[in-house]
């Protein structure tokens, strides 16, 4: 089967969460399970991390490892992201900027 998905140039966060959406649908991934998706984004964010950890002077690499690219592992975590903020209906944008002017109020300080 030919996918019909298709990422226009220069996507919003919004466009990016539709694509998710879509190709869920298409690939027949459950979109119902929450706690299922979490497990599976908390599996990506480990692969994010061993990725990065394998670019890491003095990193230990089994010789038969595959390496992953970070490049590829961030992407399966905001596939995943933009996942879980479909199931949950939130608008990564409109959290991000909430979240953002929160964070402008605090007080940062370095230990
Ligand atoms: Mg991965």
């Amino acid at each position: 089967m030919t996918s019909k998905l298709h990422l226009k140039e220069n996507p919003t966060i919004q466009d990016f969460q539709e694509y998710v959406r879509l190709m869920k649908i298409e690939r027949g991934f459950s979109t119902e399970d929450k706690a299922y998706e979490c497990m599976l984004m908390a599996e990506e964010v480990g692969e994010l991390f061993s990725a990065i950890r394998k670019t890491m002077q003095g990193s230990a690499i089994a010789t038969n490892s595959k390496h992953k690219d970070v490049e590829l592992e961030i992407a399966d975590v905001l596939i995943y992201l933009c996942s879980i903020a479909n199931q949950n209906g939130i608008d990564l944008e409109e959290a991000f900027r909430k979240k953002e002017e929160i964070n402008k109020q605090r007080v940062w300080n370095t230990i």
